[in-house]
């Protein structure tokens, strides 16, 4: 039943080693050299030859999906839908992580691509009709010109792959941090900071030379903690990573600010 949802959308797939288009055999995809993969009865294909070992682990996946579903991000969320056109077709979410953000936004067929295994995994969690599938955003298992709209939300991008998915017309969503965002948490770590704020300058003059920037939208929020929320925070937050949780006072962090610039462009 699970794995359903993959053979109705087969001619929306196509094979990520070769590029050509799936059929169904039994129950599995099969491209026209021969390449396999099988949809999972968790609800995802596994389109990576060689699992590899996440840099992400369960914990910090759970501490994310607590903070993505504690509001704090729901602001950010109604700007993205507010600029998305009426009833899609096939939506992308392009580096979906644990797929909040996919399940908030899914519209018409929506595609959830991560190159974690364990993101998707729970992303697939529980059953829904979103196509999960690990996969590496530079090979996308998607047919030239099939996408409607691109969400590329707090994940790197891959713009000539994002070109071809996209219909001539489609649009792309893109949602980067600003220079207040999260601040709070760079303040706690102060020499401990890799970097000292988040520059966006260099993302968005790469994406406009690459696609028609249509308008940027920015949304910020600041917001009080529970020592709770605190602590997911500082355990889900990359600035944290090369510094060890355990050294940061979460007491001390009684706030953060939600700082995001939502790109909204389409092909040139
Ligand atoms: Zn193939």
């Amino acid at each position: 039943m699970s794995a359903e949802k993959f053979f109705t959308h087969i001619d929306l797939l196509r094979c990520p080693a070769c590029g050509t288009a799936f059929s169904q055999q039994d129950r599995a995809l099969v491209c026209k050299n021969g390449h396999t993969f099988d949809p999972s009865k968790k609800g995802y294909v596994h389109f990576l030859p060689n699992a590899r070992p996440s840099k992400y682990d369960a914990a910090l996946f759970e501490a994310r999906r607590r903070i993505l579903e504690g509001g704090f991000y729901d602001a950010v969320i109604e700007a993205i839908r507010a600029r998305m056109p009426a009833d899609p077709a096939v939506v992308l979410d392009a580096g979906c992580g644990d797929g909040t953000f996919t399940k908030a936004l899914a519209a018409g067929v929506t595609v959830g691509v991560d190159n974690s295994k364990d993101a998707i995994a729970l992303a697939a969690r529980g059953g829904n009709p979103i196509l999960w599938t690990v996969a590496d955003l530079t090979r996308l298992p998607l047919a030239d010109g099939s996408v409607d709209v691109i969400l590329n939300l707090f994940s790197p991008a891959h713009y000539g792959e994002f070109r071809r998915v996209l219909k001539p017309d489609g649009l792309l969503l893109k949602l980067v941090p600003q220079s207040g965002y999260l601040g709070e948490i760079r303040a706690l770590m102060g020499d401990r900071l890799r970097h000292d704020s988040y520059a966006n300058d260099a993302v968005v003059s790469h994406l406009a030379a690459q696609f028609h920037l249509l308008d940027r939208v920015r949304v910020t929020n600041t917001f009080s903690l529970t020592p709770e929320q605190a602590r997911d925070f500082l355990a889900m937050t990359p600035l944290t990573f090369g510094a060890d949780p355990s050294s940061l006072d979460a007491a001390a962090l009684t706030a953060v600010t939600v700082d995001a610039e939502l790109l909204i462009a389409k092909k040139q």
